[in-house]
């Protein structure tokens, strides 16, 4: 099958938040967790008690996922830490993404609609 080819140069993000709610790591890198939880204004100990996990090869923290599945914190109006969220979460899709990530991505099923043959650029 022929793959999608997607311009991330145009990539403008729609803040639907659709990869916040993927399955998955959401890693913490080196002092994420303490600015985190200083922008929570809670104890690094206790931050790391309510909000993370150790990732099953033990070389880092993740954030939890709530029941459903999303990051724990994902609200109604978007991410709670979004001024200091992780890197990981920064850099997508540009510099990692998972398979078929274009099929939760809204611009990106925005850009596959309008490659579609057949279908108009808008
Ligand atoms: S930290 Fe924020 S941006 Fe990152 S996955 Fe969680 S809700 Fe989404
Ligand atoms: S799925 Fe795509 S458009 Fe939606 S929040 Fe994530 S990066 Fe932005």
């Amino acid at each position: 099958m022929k793959r999608m080819k997607l311009d991330l140069n145009q990539f403008e993000c729609f803040q639907c938040h659709a990869c916040c709610r993927q399955e998955g790591y959401v890693r913490l890198g080196e002092n994420e967790a303490s600015k985190i939880a200083r922008f929570l204004e809670m104890d690094i100990l206790a931050f790391t008690d309510q909000y993370t996990e150790l990732t099953i090869d033990r070389q880092a923290l993740s954030l939890i996922e709530k029941a459903d599945g999303a990051c724990i914190f994902l609200t109604d109006t978007g991410c709670r830490i979004n001024t200091v969220k992780p890197v990981q979460c920064r850099q997508f899709p540009f510099k990692w993404r998972f398979k078929n990530w274009y099929k939760i991505c809204e611009w990106a099923i925005r850009q596959k609609e309008n490659l579609t043959p057949g279908k108009a650029k808008k």
